[in-house]
């Protein structure tokens, strides 16, 4: 596809996607970095939203900072937040949750006032967990046999990393619904639009100018368009595999092909 001005709508404002868009592991992509520095500069405002629950909002932002990527940290909505937020709308306060993830997703919901615990729960919320092991596959089954509930941070099976990809949430996910007989979990992250309303509530703009970017067409590009934005896909992350029931309304190789005749003027 040509990228020429003539087909491009008036951008006023970007909520993006992390991992494969902005960065491969600790690996920034230079275009990324070029292209958020001059919005940052032009006066584009941004957001961002991740499925990746293993740091928090802050920490997030010192990444991308690090990486001369200017991120606030108020404008970075992490899944791990909003599951927390999430959980406090369905659970009595300090109600029993079993934790499989990291320290961001515990932080998270020991802030809500939760109970941290691995018997009697009230409910297990799932992110990724790089030291998962049988011992809490069997927790997590026995709890949801006894009905607990079952709510994920994000259902991604896949993350980009510097040299190739390492399994994501969502393996970990599918393994406690095949031990639990098949018991799905709530998902908090894309594609369900939750994380990029709350980013859009955020930055204020109009939904009808906010482009939704993304490197991943069954999270990123769905939930944007459940939140009603104009998508753009960028092959800078996971390349899926078709065929998808939706497609971008634009598909880059990189975030310096949006043509700069394509932004609102201030
Ligand atoms: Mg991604």
């Amino acid at each position: 596809m040509k990228n020429s001005i003539k087909n491009w709508p008036k951008i006023s404002a970007f909520i993006s996607d992390l991992d494969g868009v902005t960065y491969r592991g600790k690996k920034p992509i230079e275009s990324a970095v070029n292209a958020f520095r001059l919005w940052n500069d032009i006066g584009i405002p941004y957001a961002f939203v991740t499925n990746n629950s293993t740091k928090s909002a802050e920490e997030f932002s010192s990444k991308l900072n690090a990486m001369n990527i200017p991120a606030d940290p108020k404008k970075i909505i992490t899944s791990s937040a909003v599951a927390a937020q999430k959980l406090k709308k369905m659970l009595k306060p300090k109600s029993r949750v079993m934790v499989i993830g990291e320290k961001a997703l515990v932080e998270a919901i020991a802030e809500c006032n939760f109970t941290i615990a691995d018997e009697n729960v009230d409910a297990v919320i799932t992110g990724l967990d790089r030291s998962f092991t049988h011992k809490k596959l069997a927790k997590a089954q026995e709890a949801l046999l006894k009905g607990a509930l079952f709510v994920g941070t994000n259902p991604d099976f896949m993350l980009p990393k510097d040299d190739g990809f390492e399994p994501g949430a969502g393996s970990i996910l599918k393994a406690i619904e095949f031990a639990s007989g098949g018991i799905k979990p709530i998902i908090i992250g894309k594609p369900n639009p939750d994380l990029v309303l709350k980013a859009l509530s955020v930055l204020g703009t109009e939904p009808s100018s906010t482009f939704m970017l993304g490197d991943q067409i069954q999270t990123d590009i769905m939930a944007g368009k459940a939140a009603g934005l104009k998508t753009i896909r960028v092959q800078t992350g996971v390349i899926e595999k078709g065929p998808f029931t939706i497609s971008p309304d634009f598909d880059i190789e990189n975030l310096e092909s949006i043509p700069l005749g394509a932004f609102a003027k201030k």
